[in-house]
């Protein structure tokens, strides 16, 4: 590649795309928005009954779903902005791994109304990292983009409190006891001090049976945080998690 490409390359994207058309249909738009009003109203924002304790979306309200009961035992509470669904699924995937990174502002924002909401006491939000080999290949971790992003919005410091050591599988073709076996292992907590006695919020693009979260916040807990809270952009709803 020429160096000119490669120039055109990194202006395409470090670029914060202007706004002007429909980031799910592409229709021109008008306003300062990211989506068109029609593919606005279809947005899966989770509003129904949900599950107190994983913030999935339920048939009815329930303390425990399910899929949480006796497994997702490490974390006090999680939320998500969405249900894991199109168009919102894409719009993710993009941002995590088509550098759709323009989308940050929008689902920052989106993550400081649950904050504001169900997390305001908490006193360090954190991320889920990616090996240095994995995030030199991607260019970012879209975790803490958000978590960093929210961060700044809601002014409360967000810390780098893992590494991942250990490069695993990905975990979408896993079911839940070899999702556990893969990650185990796999993070280490950088410094027990900034743990201790703190409220803690994960920061997290998207929960699917919530392993990564459980693992993660094991590990807090052991090192004696006050308690550990997930806040994800979207979820999987219990009704798709039969088989997981
Ligand atoms: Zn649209
Ligand atoms: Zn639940």
């Amino acid at each position: 590649m020429g160096l000119k490409e490669k120039f055109k390359q990194f202006i395409d994207k470090s670029l914060y795309y202007p706004k002007w058309t429909c980031n799910v249909c592409g229709e021109e738009i008008f306003s300062d928005d990211y989506f068109c009003p029609n593919c606005k109203s279809q947005l899966s924002f989770i509003s129904g009954p949900i599950c107190d304790h994983c913030g999935r979306i339920t048939l009815v309200p329930e303390n425990y779903c399910h899929t949480c009961k006796g497994r997702l035992v490490s974390t006090e509470k999680a939320r998500s902005v969405f249900d894991y669904k199109p168009p919102i699924s894409s719009l993710i995937k993009g941002f995590k791994y088509d550098n759709k990174r323009y989308l940050l502002e929008f689902f920052a924002k989106e993550l400081s109304f649950l904050y504001f909401k169900y997390f305001y006491d908490c006193e360090v939000i954190t991320f889920v990292p990616m090996t240095l080999k994995s995030e030199k290949e991607r260019e970012y971790n879209q975790s803490r983009l958000l978590a960093e992003r929210l961060s700044e919005i809601v002014k409360t410091p967000c810390l780098a409190l893992f590494e991942k050591v250990k490069e695993t599988q990905r975990q979408a073709t896993l079911n839940r006891e070899e999702r556990l076996k893969n990650l185990k292992g796999a993070f280490r907590l950088i410094s027990r001090k900034q743990v201790k006695e703190k409220r803690i919020l994960i920061v997290d693009d998207v929960s699917t049976t919530g392993t990564t979260a459980e693992i993660l916040a094991q590990i807090l807990n052991k090192a004696k945080a006050k308690s550990v809270c997930l806040l994800t952009l979207a979820s999987v709803s219990t009704l798709n998690l039969e088989n997981l």
